[in-house]
């Protein structure tokens, strides 16, 4: 059995040793996992040995008592999902790609298993004088995307992810403008640094075409503004396209700093 149970088993019938089952028997509690929105994800059912008998428990999730998911054979005649989750409201996708994801590993909020905190913006500071900021996203979608050709200083090319998440917005940011509580927002997984990165549609619209060297110091490989739009914040007297700068990174500060460079034609 597996120590803790995580989003992975959102819509699964689910076995937990509990130390002190109220059925007073040795028989482990089986239950439908499932996210009741006010407590977080549980599990409601009863003794393992009474698949037919209305769901006498309710467990929050995690608990720290040995568990495991049960296979289809296991599952048996337990109807999948059970009628009783229409109470709790809409239920999130079974078999999410991006609870599996190892790059996310370890950032979920442990009772709400689809929230994590996104490094969310208005663009680079250095155009909108408003600093990044870390805010809980719930993810209900992923998309591919295209890929970050990256490269480190000795010039090793990495693909970054060819993935973005969608999800909703849920807290209000400080500071920023172009962003409320609600509001709908894209993210990279491994954009590097510290947390994952929002991204926008004419972000991504450049993604194929530049290269970045990270962040010495945090790893950061992606800008908050589209490369050209950072080209044109460093030479608005540019005349044809720009072919590569160097940026500071937006987590670290100087002197930590990016370096982008201009892979296909403008
Ligand atoms: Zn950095």
């Amino acid at each position: 059995m597996t120590a803790v149970l995580d989003g992975t088993a959102l819509g699964r019938w689910v076995e937990i040793a509990l130390p002190d089952a109220p059925w007073g028997r040795p028989v482990p509690f089986v239950g439908y996992v499932y996210m009741d929105w006010e407590a977080g994800m549980s599990a409601k059912g009863g003794p393992a040995d009474r698949p037919d008998d209305p769901p006498s428990l309710t467990v929050r999730l995690p608990i720290g008592a040995p568990s495991r998911v049960l296979d289809a054979a296991e599952v048996g005649t337990r109807e999948t999902p059970p009628a009783w989750v229409a109470h709790f409201g809409p239920q999130p996708p079974v078999d999410a790609p991006w609870r599996r994801d190892p790059l996310l590993r370890g950032r979920w909020h442990k009772q709400f298993p689809d929230d994590l905190q996104v490094l969310v913006h208005d663009g680079e500071p250095r155009r909108t004088q408003r600093a990044a900021e870390g805010c809980w996203v719930r993810v209900d979608a992923s998309e591919p995307a295209p890929a970050r050709p990256s490269a480190t200083a000795d010039g090793v090319a990495i693909a970054r992810s060819p993935v973005v998440y969608v999800g909703t917005l849920l807290n209000q940011p400080h500071k920023l403008t172009t962003l409320a509580q609600g509001d709908r927002v894209r993210f990279v997984p491994d954009p590097g640094g510290r947390h994952p990165l929002m991204v926008t549609a004419a972000y991504l619209a450049e993604r194929a075409a530049w290269s970045i060297a990270p962040c010495p110091r945090c790893g950061l490989g992606e800008g908050l503004d589209p490369p050209s739009v950072m080209a044109a914040t460093r030479f608005p007297q540019a005349e044809g396209a720009v072919e590569g700068f160097t940026a500071h990174c937006a987590t670290c500060g100087p002197p930590s700093a990016l370096t982008f460079s201009r892979i296909a034609p403008a």
